[in-house]
């Protein structure tokens, strides 16, 4: 049985693991064993987008001054985790920042109402 090779077309009596005349890989196996040269890279823009998640962020850290930019901090950071693989540690970042930053208050709050219940039963 003549093999024929598939890159120069030099013809074989038996089908070895390379062609004799050009190199080419033949059996399925020694094929699967050469690395290929073209990776197709999964079509990657320029400069990955990652705008919401840095406004989130910067929205997040705004809200340490301006506490109300925490909740468009937070919106922003969720719709970046969402959108953006390349600015997740950016929108995470936000996310985490504003929810302690919106947090934060409720507690203080829920604490002083408690502290000041404790106390109206203690003096009554
Ligand atoms: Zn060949």
């Amino acid at each position: 049985m003549i093999e024929r090779c598939p890159r120069c077309g030099w013809e074989m009596e038996k089908k070895g693991k390379f062609c004799p005349r050009c190199g080419q890989a033949l059996a399925e196996d020694a094929v699967r064993a050469v690395p290929q040269t073209y990776h197709p890279q999964y079509p990657y823009p320029e400069r990955p987008k990652q705008t919401y998640s840095m406004v989130g962020f910067g929205l997040a850290l705004g809200g340490l001054i301006i506490w109300l930019l925490t909740i468009p901090g937070l919106i922003f950071g969720i719709l970046g985790l969402k959108q953006e693989p390349a600015g997740r540690s950016y929108a995470k970042a936000a996310i985490w920042i504003s929810s302690v930053l919106i947090a934060l208050p409720i507690l203080v709050i829920l604490a002083a109402l408690i502290v000041a219940m404790v106390a109206a039963n203690y003096y009554a």
